[in-house]
């Protein structure tokens, strides 16, 4: 690969994509090589442009056309005193998927990991805890990880001193799983059991 430096910067630009399994890199890397030049333009402008016209909604941070209004906190049928609180835009669909669910949501764009230099600070906690004082249901649907149960804990403490009532999913999610790996009706079923916190 020494004399092949270009495609060792593509690969490191790769690496740094997660989700893309290292095995598989060079698979990509070939994919991307064989483009014409016109498929590579477009998508490269593809990213630019969906990276221009979405952006997190103001209010629960799920991604939303810029110039549309939000369509969980916004939309009529939902009822914005139900919050469920999700780590990812991922999680959010997959609960979204069930259509069983129609209260709103909070992404927290992650979790605590202390390991990564992640802090409560890097997430949407604070906005949660605002969010809280107008609800009358906190939902939270974190990961059955580590570092999403210990998230969970945080933000229950958080807003022990509210009035509003806490639950979470119910058990017999697998524990470390996450919610956009698990079939339809495990989540539905987790969501609709809930327990209280
Ligand atoms: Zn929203």
């Amino acid at each position: 690969m020494n004399d092949l430096s270009s495609i060792k910067l593509l690969l490191k630009h790769l690496q740094r994509v997660p989700y893309l399994a290292s095995r598989d890199l060079y698979r990509v890397a070939d994919y991307f090589l064989n483009m014409s030049q016109e498929q590579s333009e477009l998508f490269c402008q593809t990213i630019l442009t969906t990276k221009e016209n979405i952006k997190p909604c103001e209010v629960c941070f799920a991604w939303k056309e810029k110039l549309d209004p939000c369509i969980f906190c916004q939309s009529p049928s939902r009822d914005s005193k139900i919050i469920c609180v999700v780590e990812t835009w991922q999680e959010l669909l997959a609960i979204e998927k069930t259509s069983g669910y129609k209260g709103v949501y909070h992404v927290l764009k992650g979790v605590i990991c202390p390991l990564d230099g992640i802090g409560p600070e890097d997430l949407t906690v604070e906005q949660l805890v605002v969010r809280a004082n107008d609800a009358k249901e906190i939902i939270l649907a974190t990961n059955q990880t580590p570092e999403g149960e210990a998230t969970a804990a945080y933000i229950a403490k958080k807003l022990s001193d509210s009035s509003v009532k806490i639950t979470c999913l119910a058990r017999g999610v697998p524990i470390g799983s996450s919610l956009d790996t698990m079939d339809r009706l495990t989540v539905f079923k987790a969501l609709s059991e809930r327990r209280l916190f």
